[in-house]
């Protein structure tokens, strides 16, 4: 096992009295006092009291406390080259955690409650804001008679769907007074507002407990109602969007543009 690991003062030296950098057989190198006393980089990630080169957790959290003793936060090209002294592999490395940040940093955005989300790009004079705020969206579905994704069968859609994924913050289109917040059937999970003179708007499929507001309550424009899903009877995540007028649902882009 090379001494990185467990440290270089345990490297064996071969016949011509070179340091071959393995670590003798007779060397526990999963155990900490042996590694804090040779001063390796062996870590132990998942907490079982030892440090396992085979252990994924730890072979991880080693990895990065090399990198990161080595100068990752400073220049990362030079901490990876010094880990292995291939150019192609820093690319290699680079190019994934390149990747794995904008992934991490998408699915981040997404997921996190954005409690005073600025809607001054969303808004488009109609008087409402995007129930999604910034957070990107496909329209998935227009208001209108369809065949129905799941049923099969023609019956009038009384939405817009916004495809989007499980977790995404959604906001009061329009100030308001909750009246409804829990299951609905074919809906899952949803909340409904009532706006006043006879408007309401209902956010369906949210997530099961993914809503942060109760019966009664008023909410401001733009307020974080809670978290879409893919509750009831769905073809993937969306936010299902309706606006009701006098009891009967009606376009939702009439009121507010949507794509
Ligand atoms: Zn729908």
């Amino acid at each position: 096992m090379p001494a990185t690991w467990a440290g270089w003062k345990y490297s064996t030296v071969d016949g011509s009295g070179n340091q071959t950098g393995l670590v003798g057989s007779n060397i526990d190198i999963t155990s900490l006092a042996v590694i804090r006393a040779g001063n390796g980089y062996g870590v132990d990630g998942d907490g079982d009291g030892k440090a396992d080169p085979w252990n994924i957790t730890d072979a991880i959290f080693s990895a990065a406390n090399y990198l990161s003793k080595n100068g990752l936060s400073k220049n990362p090209r030079k901490a990876i080259l010094h880990y292995n002294k291939s150019s192609q592999y820093v690319q290699e490395v680079l190019t994934n955690y390149n990747l794995f940040k904008q992934a991490d940093e998408e699915a981040q955005a997404a997921l996190t409650p954005n409690l005073n989300p600025d809607f001054s790009h969303v808004g488009d004079g109609s008087g409402f804001v995007n129930p999604l705020g910034n957070a990107k969206y496909v329209f998935s579905s227009p208001y209108g008679y369809r065949i129905h994704p799941v049923t099969g069968i023609r019956k009038l859609h009384k939405g817009v769907d916004l495809a989007t994924p499980i977790g995404t913050p959604f906001y009061a289109v329009k100030e308001g007074k909750i009246i409804h917040a829990g299951a609905i059937n074919g809906y899952g999970y949803a909340v409904i507002i009532d706006h006043g003179n006879g408007m309401t708007s209902l956010y369906g499929h949210i997530k099961q407990g993914g809503w942060v507001v109760h019966v009664g309550e008023l909410v401001k424009q733009g307020q974080y109602l809670g978290e879409t899903g893919n509750t009831g009877v769905t073809s993937g995540p969306h936010l299902h969007f309706e606006i009701g007028l006098n009891g009967t649902a009606v376009d939702p882009e009439k009121y507010f543009k949507f794509r």
